[in-house]
Protein backbone atom coordinates (compact mmCIF):
# COMPACT_ATOMS: atom_id res chain seq x y z
CA UNK A 1 0.00 0.00 0.00
CA UNK A 2 1.31 3.43 -1.06
CA UNK A 3 -0.09 6.91 -0.52
CA UNK A 4 0.73 7.01 -4.09
CA UNK A 5 -1.81 4.78 -5.30
CA UNK A 6 -5.27 5.31 -6.69
CA UNK A 7 -8.53 4.13 -4.78
CA UNK A 8 -9.12 1.67 -7.78
CA UNK A 9 -5.37 -0.31 -7.29
CA UNK A 10 -5.81 0.12 -3.70
CA UNK A 11 -9.21 -2.25 -3.63
CA UNK A 12 -7.52 -4.14 -6.29
CA UNK A 13 -7.42 -8.46 -4.90
CA UNK A 14 -5.09 -9.48 -8.23
CA UNK A 15 -5.10 -12.61 -9.72
CA UNK A 16 -2.13 -14.90 -8.95
CA UNK A 17 -1.09 -17.12 -11.69
CA UNK A 18 0.57 -20.50 -11.25
CA UNK A 19 3.66 -20.44 -11.01
CA UNK A 20 6.77 -20.83 -13.15
CA UNK A 21 9.59 -21.82 -11.13
CA UNK A 22 12.80 -21.34 -13.34
CA UNK A 23 14.38 -25.37 -11.66
CA UNK A 24 15.63 -27.59 -14.25
CA UNK A 25 14.41 -31.14 -14.42
CA UNK A 26 11.08 -30.27 -12.77
CA UNK A 27 8.04 -32.05 -13.78
CA UNK A 28 5.75 -29.37 -14.51
CA UNK A 29 2.27 -30.62 -14.31
CA UNK A 30 0.49 -27.35 -12.56
CA UNK A 31 -0.38 -24.72 -15.64
CA UNK A 32 -2.12 -26.60 -18.05
CA UNK A 33 0.82 -26.06 -20.63
CA UNK A 34 0.66 -28.19 -23.54
CA UNK A 35 3.41 -30.89 -23.64
CA UNK A 36 3.77 -31.00 -27.23
CA UNK A 37 5.53 -28.48 -28.99
CA UNK A 38 3.34 -25.82 -31.37
CA UNK A 39 2.84 -26.54 -35.30
CA UNK A 40 6.61 -26.11 -37.21
CA UNK A 41 4.51 -24.44 -39.45
CA UNK A 42 3.58 -21.69 -36.39
CA UNK A 43 7.64 -21.88 -35.93
CA UNK A 44 8.01 -21.19 -39.84
CA UNK A 45 5.84 -18.49 -40.08
CA UNK A 46 7.02 -16.45 -36.76
CA UNK A 47 11.27 -16.89 -38.25
CA UNK A 48 9.46 -15.22 -41.56
CA UNK A 49 7.81 -12.33 -39.73
CA UNK A 50 11.19 -12.07 -37.64
CA UNK A 51 13.24 -9.20 -39.77
CA UNK A 52 13.06 -6.26 -40.66
CA UNK A 53 9.47 -5.73 -40.87
CA UNK A 54 9.62 -5.52 -37.00
CA UNK A 55 10.39 -1.40 -37.83
CA UNK A 56 6.31 -1.15 -38.70
CA UNK A 57 2.83 -1.36 -36.23
CA UNK A 58 1.26 -4.74 -36.84
CA UNK A 59 -2.14 -4.63 -39.25
CA UNK A 60 -4.08 -3.46 -35.93
CA UNK A 61 -7.01 -5.42 -37.14
CA UNK A 62 -5.62 -8.54 -37.52
CA UNK A 63 -6.76 -9.49 -40.39
CA UNK A 64 -5.00 -12.69 -41.48
CA UNK A 65 -5.48 -14.27 -37.66
CA UNK A 66 -9.58 -13.17 -38.17
CA UNK A 67 -9.21 -15.17 -41.52
CA UNK A 68 -7.42 -18.07 -40.34
CA UNK A 69 -10.12 -18.13 -36.95
CA UNK A 70 -13.10 -17.81 -39.94
CA UNK A 71 -11.64 -20.10 -41.86
CA UNK A 72 -11.66 -22.85 -39.08
CA UNK A 73 -15.17 -22.48 -37.61
CA UNK A 74 -16.56 -22.20 -40.68
CA UNK A 75 -17.31 -18.23 -39.85
CA UNK A 76 -16.83 -14.26 -40.97
CA UNK A 77 -14.31 -12.12 -40.31
CA UNK A 78 -16.51 -10.08 -38.55
CA UNK A 79 -17.28 -12.81 -36.39
CA UNK A 80 -14.03 -12.87 -34.82
CA UNK A 81 -12.00 -10.35 -32.23
CA UNK A 82 -8.39 -11.27 -31.70
CA UNK A 83 -6.26 -10.16 -28.65
CA UNK A 84 -3.49 -11.16 -26.46
CA UNK A 85 -3.79 -14.40 -24.92
CA UNK A 86 -7.61 -14.83 -23.53
CA UNK A 87 -7.35 -13.20 -20.61
CA UNK A 88 -7.03 -10.21 -22.21
CA UNK A 89 -10.11 -11.06 -24.45
CA UNK A 90 -11.81 -11.80 -21.07
CA UNK A 91 -11.01 -8.64 -19.67
CA UNK A 92 -12.81 -6.58 -22.49
CA UNK A 93 -15.32 -9.11 -22.47
CA UNK A 94 -15.98 -7.39 -19.10
CA UNK A 95 -15.95 -4.30 -19.62
CA UNK A 96 -17.82 -4.46 -22.96
CA UNK A 97 -20.55 -6.78 -22.60
CA UNK A 98 -21.14 -7.52 -18.81
CA UNK A 99 -21.04 -4.51 -17.25
CA UNK A 100 -24.53 -3.54 -16.35
CA UNK A 101 -26.80 -2.78 -13.69
CA UNK A 102 -27.75 -6.01 -12.55
CA UNK A 103 -24.98 -9.03 -11.22
CA UNK A 104 -22.69 -11.02 -13.64
CA UNK A 105 -23.56 -14.90 -12.97
CA UNK A 106 -21.41 -17.73 -12.62
CA UNK A 107 -20.53 -20.88 -10.97
CA UNK A 108 -18.73 -20.74 -7.28
CA UNK A 109 -16.04 -22.85 -8.67
CA UNK A 110 -15.15 -21.24 -11.65
CA UNK A 111 -11.75 -19.21 -13.25
CA UNK A 112 -10.55 -17.37 -10.53
CA UNK A 113 -10.13 -14.62 -12.90
CA UNK A 114 -13.71 -13.45 -13.30
CA UNK A 115 -13.76 -12.10 -10.11
CA UNK A 116 -10.96 -9.86 -10.19
CA UNK A 117 -12.09 -8.28 -13.08
CA UNK A 118 -15.67 -7.50 -11.48
CA UNK A 119 -13.16 -6.15 -8.98
CA UNK A 120 -11.33 -3.70 -11.49
CA UNK A 121 -14.46 -2.86 -13.60
CA UNK A 122 -16.50 -2.69 -10.18
CA UNK A 123 -18.65 -5.06 -11.79
CA UNK A 124 -21.62 -6.42 -9.35
CA UNK A 125 -21.06 -10.60 -9.63
CA UNK A 126 -23.45 -13.41 -8.17
CA UNK A 127 -21.87 -17.39 -7.87
CA UNK A 128 -23.86 -19.68 -8.15
CA UNK A 129 -23.23 -23.18 -6.27
CA UNK A 130 -22.06 -26.06 -8.83
CA UNK A 131 -24.17 -29.11 -7.44
CA UNK A 132 -22.33 -31.82 -5.25
CA UNK A 133 -20.73 -33.66 -8.28
CA UNK A 134 -19.65 -30.28 -9.11
CA UNK A 135 -22.12 -29.97 -12.17
CA UNK A 136 -23.66 -26.62 -13.77
CA UNK A 137 -27.10 -26.63 -12.71
CA UNK A 138 -28.71 -24.66 -16.02
CA UNK A 139 -31.78 -23.86 -14.24
CA UNK A 140 -30.02 -21.84 -11.63
CA UNK A 141 -29.37 -19.55 -14.42
CA UNK A 142 -32.94 -18.76 -15.19
CA UNK A 143 -32.79 -15.16 -12.59
CA UNK A 144 -31.96 -11.75 -13.50
CA UNK A 145 -29.03 -11.39 -14.49
CA UNK A 146 -26.37 -8.89 -16.42
CA UNK A 147 -24.51 -11.47 -18.05
CA UNK A 148 -23.40 -14.61 -17.35
CA UNK A 149 -19.85 -16.44 -18.07
CA UNK A 150 -18.62 -20.04 -17.42
CA UNK A 151 -15.76 -22.62 -18.71
CA UNK A 152 -16.45 -25.15 -20.57
CA UNK A 153 -15.17 -27.73 -19.70
CA UNK A 154 -15.11 -25.96 -16.63
CA UNK A 155 -12.00 -24.99 -14.68
CA UNK A 156 -10.72 -26.44 -12.63
CA UNK A 157 -13.08 -29.38 -12.69
CA UNK A 158 -12.96 -30.08 -16.12
CA UNK A 159 -16.22 -30.93 -16.04
CA UNK A 160 -18.23 -30.76 -19.48
CA UNK A 161 -21.34 -29.21 -19.91
CA UNK A 162 -23.71 -30.69 -22.65
CA UNK A 163 -24.13 -28.20 -25.61
CA UNK A 164 -27.84 -28.48 -25.54
CA UNK A 165 -27.55 -27.28 -22.36
CA UNK A 166 -25.33 -24.24 -23.40
CA UNK A 167 -27.53 -23.36 -25.89
CA UNK A 168 -30.50 -23.77 -23.56
CA UNK A 169 -28.69 -21.13 -20.94
CA UNK A 170 -28.20 -18.88 -24.03
CA UNK A 171 -32.02 -19.38 -24.71
CA UNK A 172 -33.63 -18.64 -21.46
CA UNK A 173 -31.38 -15.28 -21.11
CA UNK A 174 -32.19 -13.42 -24.61
CA UNK A 175 -31.50 -10.19 -22.72
CA UNK A 176 -28.17 -10.85 -21.64
CA UNK A 177 -24.97 -12.41 -23.12
CA UNK A 178 -23.87 -15.31 -22.66
CA UNK A 179 -20.08 -16.27 -22.66
CA UNK A 180 -18.43 -19.31 -22.56
CA UNK A 181 -14.70 -19.84 -21.83
CA UNK A 182 -13.41 -22.43 -24.06
CA UNK A 183 -9.99 -22.57 -22.97
CA UNK A 184 -10.11 -26.68 -22.56
CA UNK A 185 -12.88 -27.60 -25.61
CA UNK A 186 -10.87 -29.11 -27.83
CA UNK A 187 -9.94 -31.83 -25.50
CA UNK A 188 -13.63 -32.39 -25.03
CA UNK A 189 -13.84 -35.54 -27.70
CA UNK A 190 -12.94 -36.11 -31.51
CA UNK A 191 -15.31 -34.07 -32.29
CA UNK A 192 -15.02 -30.58 -30.96
CA UNK A 193 -17.86 -30.21 -28.13
CA UNK A 194 -17.48 -25.93 -29.22
CA UNK A 195 -20.78 -24.04 -28.77
CA UNK A 196 -19.18 -22.13 -32.09
CA UNK A 197 -21.81 -24.08 -33.75
CA UNK A 198 -24.87 -22.25 -31.83
CA UNK A 199 -23.67 -18.69 -32.86
CA UNK A 200 -25.85 -18.44 -35.88
CA UNK A 201 -28.79 -18.78 -34.09
CA UNK A 202 -27.92 -17.33 -30.43
CA UNK A 203 -27.32 -13.61 -31.28
CA UNK A 204 -26.78 -13.39 -27.27
CA UNK A 205 -23.65 -16.07 -27.15
CA UNK A 206 -19.74 -15.29 -27.36
CA UNK A 207 -17.38 -18.17 -27.20
CA UNK A 208 -13.81 -16.95 -25.95
CA UNK A 209 -11.35 -19.51 -27.01
CA UNK A 210 -7.12 -19.41 -26.53
CA UNK A 211 -4.26 -21.05 -28.36
CA UNK A 212 -2.18 -21.25 -24.88
CA UNK A 213 -3.78 -25.01 -24.53
CA UNK A 214 -4.85 -26.75 -27.45
CA UNK A 215 -2.30 -25.51 -29.54
CA UNK A 216 0.50 -24.98 -27.78
CA UNK A 217 1.58 -21.13 -27.68
CA UNK A 218 0.93 -20.05 -24.03
CA UNK A 219 4.43 -17.79 -24.71
CA UNK A 220 2.54 -16.20 -27.62
CA UNK A 221 -0.19 -14.36 -25.78
CA UNK A 222 -3.17 -15.16 -28.39
CA UNK A 223 -6.73 -15.68 -27.77
CA UNK A 224 -10.43 -14.77 -29.80
CA UNK A 225 -13.66 -14.26 -29.65
CA UNK A 226 -16.54 -15.33 -32.12
CA UNK A 227 -20.02 -14.27 -31.95
CA UNK A 228 -22.35 -12.14 -33.73
CA UNK A 229 -21.04 -9.09 -35.94
CA UNK A 230 -22.38 -6.38 -32.94
CA UNK A 231 -20.60 -8.65 -29.98
CA UNK A 232 -17.39 -8.69 -32.02
CA UNK A 233 -18.06 -4.40 -32.42
CA UNK A 234 -18.10 -4.30 -28.53
CA UNK A 235 -15.08 -5.62 -28.40
CA UNK A 236 -13.63 -3.60 -31.07
CA UNK A 237 -14.35 -0.84 -29.67
CA UNK A 238 -12.68 -1.20 -25.76
CA UNK A 239 -9.75 -2.78 -27.68
CA UNK A 240 -9.17 0.77 -29.37
CA UNK A 241 -9.87 2.72 -26.51
CA UNK A 242 -7.15 0.82 -24.62
CA UNK A 243 -3.94 -0.59 -26.93
CA UNK A 244 -4.23 -0.96 -30.65
CA UNK A 245 -1.89 -2.97 -31.69
CA UNK A 246 -2.46 -6.08 -28.41
CA UNK A 247 -0.71 -8.16 -31.27
CA UNK A 248 2.45 -8.34 -32.86
CA UNK A 249 3.75 -9.60 -35.75
CA UNK A 250 4.97 -12.73 -34.62
CA UNK A 251 1.52 -13.63 -32.96
CA UNK A 252 -0.38 -12.87 -35.46
CA UNK A 253 1.52 -14.84 -37.86
CA UNK A 254 2.43 -17.69 -35.73
CA UNK A 255 -0.99 -17.74 -34.13
CA UNK A 256 -2.58 -17.60 -38.17
CA UNK A 257 -0.36 -20.99 -39.15
CA UNK A 258 -1.38 -22.51 -36.00
CA UNK A 259 -4.78 -22.61 -36.84
CA UNK A 260 -4.34 -23.49 -40.24
CA UNK A 261 -2.12 -26.75 -39.29
CA UNK A 262 -5.06 -28.93 -38.39
CA UNK A 263 -3.11 -32.25 -38.85
CA UNK A 264 -0.65 -31.31 -36.50
CA UNK A 265 -3.16 -30.06 -33.75
CA UNK A 266 -5.42 -33.11 -34.30
CA UNK A 267 -2.15 -35.06 -33.18
CA UNK A 268 -1.94 -33.37 -30.31
CA UNK A 269 -5.07 -32.92 -28.80
CA UNK A 270 -5.83 -36.84 -29.72
CA UNK A 271 -2.46 -38.08 -27.84
CA UNK A 272 -3.56 -35.36 -24.56
CA UNK A 273 -7.00 -37.25 -24.32
CA UNK A 274 -5.65 -40.46 -24.74
CA UNK A 275 -2.62 -39.81 -21.68
CA UNK A 276 -5.59 -38.51 -19.79
CA UNK A 277 -7.76 -41.63 -19.79
CA UNK A 278 -4.77 -43.90 -18.91
CA UNK A 279 -3.83 -41.15 -16.25
CA UNK A 280 -7.49 -40.93 -14.53
CA UNK A 281 -7.51 -44.86 -14.40
CA UNK A 282 -3.95 -44.92 -12.81
CA UNK A 283 -4.32 -42.47 -10.23
CA UNK A 284 -8.36 -44.26 -9.75
CA UNK A 285 -6.04 -47.35 -8.79
CA UNK A 286 -4.25 -45.62 -6.49
CA UNK A 287 -7.44 -44.42 -4.44
CA UNK A 288 -8.32 -40.66 -5.90
CA UNK A 289 -11.13 -40.30 -6.99
CA UNK A 290 -10.70 -38.29 -10.34
CA UNK A 291 -13.80 -36.15 -11.59
CA UNK A 292 -14.53 -36.93 -15.58
CA UNK A 293 -12.27 -34.46 -17.42
CA UNK A 294 -13.21 -33.06 -21.04
CA UNK A 295 -9.96 -30.97 -20.53
CA UNK A 296 -5.93 -31.28 -20.37
CA UNK A 297 -6.04 -31.56 -16.78
CA UNK A 298 -7.68 -34.00 -13.80
CA UNK A 299 -9.30 -32.69 -10.94
CA UNK A 300 -8.44 -35.46 -7.77
CA UNK A 301 -8.46 -36.01 -4.07
CA UNK A 302 -7.42 -39.08 -2.27
CA UNK A 303 -10.42 -39.83 0.55
CA UNK A 304 -7.25 -40.22 3.42
CA UNK A 305 -4.88 -37.65 2.25
CA UNK A 306 -4.79 -34.19 2.48
CA UNK A 307 -4.65 -32.33 -0.61
CA UNK A 308 -1.62 -29.65 0.22
CA UNK A 309 0.26 -32.16 1.87
CA UNK A 310 0.18 -34.07 -1.81
CA UNK A 311 0.98 -30.97 -3.25
CA UNK A 312 3.64 -30.55 -1.34
CA UNK A 313 5.30 -34.00 -1.31
CA UNK A 314 5.56 -34.14 -4.93
CA UNK A 315 6.87 -30.76 -4.71
CA UNK A 316 9.74 -32.37 -2.94
CA UNK A 317 10.36 -34.73 -5.63
CA UNK A 318 10.47 -32.10 -8.41
CA UNK A 319 6.89 -32.68 -9.80
CA UNK A 320 4.12 -29.72 -9.56
CA UNK A 321 0.85 -29.52 -9.20
CA UNK A 322 -1.71 -26.90 -8.83
CA UNK A 323 -3.05 -26.55 -4.99
CA UNK A 324 -6.44 -24.41 -4.76
CA UNK A 325 -6.95 -23.39 -1.05
CA UNK A 326 -10.50 -22.45 -1.74
CA UNK A 327 -13.71 -23.76 -0.19
CA UNK A 328 -14.96 -27.02 -1.52
CA UNK A 329 -11.52 -27.84 -3.44
CA UNK A 330 -9.21 -27.81 -0.89
CA UNK A 331 -8.64 -31.13 -0.79
CA UNK A 332 -8.39 -31.41 -4.92
CA UNK A 333 -5.02 -31.52 -6.89
CA UNK A 334 -5.27 -30.49 -10.44
CA UNK A 335 -2.97 -31.87 -12.24
CA UNK A 336 -2.14 -31.11 -15.88
CA UNK A 337 -1.53 -33.90 -18.64
CA UNK A 338 1.95 -33.85 -19.82
CA UNK A 339 3.79 -36.53 -22.04
CA UNK A 340 3.14 -40.28 -20.75
CA UNK A 341 6.46 -39.91 -19.37
CA UNK A 342 5.86 -37.24 -16.99
CA UNK A 343 2.50 -38.84 -16.22
CA UNK A 344 4.44 -41.96 -15.34
CA UNK A 345 6.48 -40.54 -12.95
CA UNK A 346 3.68 -38.40 -11.49
CA UNK A 347 2.16 -42.22 -10.67
CA UNK A 348 5.35 -43.28 -9.02
CA UNK A 349 5.57 -40.70 -6.87
CA UNK A 350 2.60 -40.55 -5.73
CA UNK A 351 2.86 -44.47 -5.08
CA UNK A 352 5.76 -43.83 -2.99
CA UNK A 353 4.11 -40.97 -0.93
CA UNK A 354 1.27 -43.15 -0.47
CA UNK A 355 2.69 -45.96 0.95
C1 LIG B 1 -5.86 -20.75 -19.43
C2 LIG B 1 -7.21 -20.14 -19.35
C3 LIG B 1 -7.47 -18.90 -19.90
C4 LIG B 1 -6.38 -17.97 -20.34
O1 LIG B 1 -5.76 -18.27 -21.45
P1 LIG B 1 -4.69 -17.28 -22.10
O2 LIG B 1 -5.15 -17.22 -23.51
O3 LIG B 1 -3.38 -17.94 -21.91
O4 LIG B 1 -4.79 -15.95 -21.45
C5 LIG B 1 -8.77 -18.43 -19.89
N1 LIG B 1 -9.76 -19.12 -19.32
C6 LIG B 1 -9.53 -20.31 -18.74
C7 LIG B 1 -10.66 -21.02 -18.09
C8 LIG B 1 -8.25 -20.83 -18.71
O5 LIG B 1 -8.01 -21.96 -18.07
Amino acid sequence: MSRYWSDTVRQLTPYVPGEQPKLPNLVKLNTNENPYGPSPHAIAAMQTELGDNLRLYPDPTGEKLKRAAARFFGLETHNVFVGNGSDEVLAHVFLALLKHDKPVLFPDITYSFYPVYCGLYRIDYRMLPLDEGFRLRPDDYRQANGGIIFPNPNAPTGILLGLDDVDRIAADNPESVVVVDEAYVDFGGDTIPTAATLIAHRPNLLVVQTLSKSRSLAGLRVGYALGQTDLIEALERVKDSFNSYPLDRLALSGAAAALDDRAHFETTRLAVMQTRERLSADLTALGFEVLPSAANFVFARHPQRDGAELAQALRSRSIIVRHFKLPRIDQFLRITIGTDAQCNALVAALKEVLE
